[in-house]
């Protein structure tokens, strides 16, 4: 961290700033006296530094970070890749994991065709919401601990590690005993209780990033996972708001470059979401293979004109078949294999 003292400040404001941050956050500082002004240098475990707190001090100018506020999720401090295993499915390495299923859990019958036919088209496991957050109190709320009840079927069935939604603190430890992957929702990024308690578990976490949020928040709500102890977090980018009406959402590919600059940890993409619309999901698929994501996590639907939610961003089995084998064939020129 940098800070830059006013052209004003005294030996004394200087003396004063530097002693308060010693004692205070045990850091170290390098005192760098320019013509103008006075720039201090600030060493060691900087991230726990409250800036706001360092501008109210006298003659501060200007307070300047140098690192990431992250330090678990950066790379510079775990420069090799995270591979995370979920229950034998691993994301992350030389293999695409493809997530598939529908956006939520309708019938026994629904979810384990579904996923019989995700797996035979070589899905790696199978999602499906049983607690759904929906804009509307009257959309459906998803079949909550009876869908759980039926997604663990369709895995008995198929052998799918099975990704699933939480939205509260409370469900964490019935969701520890039973999902694979639990899931965190965009309109749940930044609900810091509830990813407190997932930090508590060693239970693989899908963190969708924020409608609106930075790349810098959504390693920042990673952080707290893993600071928490646990450090199976999957990245999931499904598209953010922006001024464009024409989908859903804008899908921000190069969130992917940027994530595997910044940090270690796996990233896929969720086409269905970003785009709302079933026709853009293989080319964007295609497009997520292309800028380096480690999978996909895509809403496939056995009747989507009769899905009881997304179904008009959701593919066909069939449909779902024909993009894998395309995603196949693209997969070895980006140096990823299914
Ligand atoms: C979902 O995966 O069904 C879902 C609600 O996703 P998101 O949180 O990205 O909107
Ligand atoms: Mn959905």
């Amino acid at each position: 961290m940098i800070i830059i003292m006013s052209p004003k400040a005294t030996e004394n404001d200087v003396n004063s700033v530097a002693g308060k941050l010693r004692e205070v956050y045990g850091v170290s500082i390098q005192v760098n006296k320019g013509v103008d002004c006075t720039v201090l240098g600030v060493l060691g475990n900087t991230h726990i530094i409250d800036m706001d707190k360092v501008m109210l001090l006298d003659n501060v100018e200007k307070v300047m970070p140098v690192s990431e506020p992250y330090k678990k999720a950066s790379r510079k401090f775990h420069p090799e890749d995270s591979v995370i295993d979920c229950s034998g499915a691993k994301v992350g390495g030389k293999k695409l994991s493809i997530i598939a299923g529908p956006c939520s859990v309708e019938s026994m019958e629904q979810i384990t065709a579904v996923a019989k036919e995700v797996k035979a088209s070589g899905a790696s496991m199978l999602r499906g919401g049983a607690f759904k957050p929906r804009s509307s109190p009257y959309s459906f709320q998803g079949l909550e601990l009876e869908g759980l009840d039926m997604l663990l079927e369709a895995k008995a069935q198929t052998g799918l590690p099975i990704v699933t939604e939480i939205m509260s603190p409370a469900l964490v430890e019935k969701f520890d005993s039973c999902v694979d992957v639990i899931q965190v929702g965009a309109r749940n990024m930044q609900n810091f209780d509830l990813l407190k308690e997932l930090s508590k578990t060693r239970k693989p976490i899908l963190l969708k990033r924020g409608l609106s949020a930075t790349i810098e928040e959504w390693l920042m709500s990673a952080e707290y996972i893993l600071a928490g102890g646990n450090p199976n977090v999957i990245l999931c980018e499904r598209g953010i708001r922006t001024f464009e009406t024409y989908t859903r959402n804008t899908l921000d590919l190069s969130a992917v470059p940027a994530v595997k600059k910044l940090s270690h940890l796996p990233v896929i993409i969720d086409p269905s979401h970003a785009t709302g619309l079933n026709w853009m999901v293989e080319p964007l698929a295609m497009a997520a293979v292309a800028v380096g994501a480690d999978g996909l996590i895509i809403e496939v639907h056995n009747d989507p004109k009769n899905a009881k939610c997304d179904g008009a961003q959701s593919i066909t089995p069939a449909a779902f078949d024909e993009l894998m084998k395309k995603i196949d064939s693209i997969a070895p020129v980006f140096n990823k294999e299914i």
